[in-house]
């Protein structure tokens, strides 16, 4: 099988990068493929944040790599923590901290309508850049639900499950997340 070296350490992204290309490839993370460095995630969108760790590591190790970059876009935020996701809280913070000042930020707030969004890049030693992008709407829950998935997933309402992704089987979030559509996206370019 083809191998395919994913720019991440995150280790909820590279599980579901894995089961959604299940079959297709076969997924090195950064770290197994020999890649420590750290990368300065300094762009201005998801797709700038993508494509500054795909070719990152693509540089350094003289291969193809996949990069993810995510987050979640919340409406009555102005579409914060959107690509602070991961640092809303802080840098190195915990998704219980930044669940915790999601729900402080919404106190009160009845309009909860929210978003994941992720791009993924594929950058090649070439320098060809493939790109895909992707959505998933739901709504902020007012406390957490259910322990699956990573990251805001149990605060955050699925309107296609019509349950929180905290409480969903991993097959069923795979099947409509921001994720899974983003890599679809990109594979029906390669
Ligand atoms: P990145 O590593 O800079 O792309 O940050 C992604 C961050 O966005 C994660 O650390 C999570 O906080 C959030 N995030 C992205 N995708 C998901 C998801 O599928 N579920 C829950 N949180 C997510």
């Amino acid at each position: 099988m083809k191998k395919l070296i994913v720019a991440s350490g995150n280790k909820g992204k590279l599980k579901e990068i894995k089961e959604i290309l299940d079959g297709k490839y076969e997924i090195i993370s950064m770290t197994e493929a020999g890649f420590s460095g750290d990368i300065e995630e300094n762009g201005n969108s998801f797709y700038e944040n993508a494509l500054i760790k795909a070719k990152t590591v693509s540089d350094a190790l003289g291969e193809d790599a996949l990069a993810d970059d995510s987050g979640l876009c919340v409406e009555a935020l102005g579409g914060a923590p959107g690509i602070f996701s991961a640092r809303y809280s802080g840098v190195g913070a915990t998704a219980k901290a930044n669940n915790q000042k999601l729900l402080n930020a919404l106190d009160g707030v009845l309009d909860r309508k929210a978003k994941f969004c992720c791009s993924v890049v594929l950058y090649k030693t070439s320098g060809e850049i493939i790109s895909g992008y992707g959505e998933t709407e739901g709504s902020i829950l007012y406390k957490e639900e259910g322990d699956g998935g990573f990251g805001y997933d149990p605060l955050f309402y699925s309107s296609d499950l019509q349950k929180p992704f905290g409480l969903c089987s991993d097959e069923e979030k795979n099947g409509v997340s921001h994720r899974f559509r983003a890599l679809t996206d990109l594979f029906k370019k390669l």
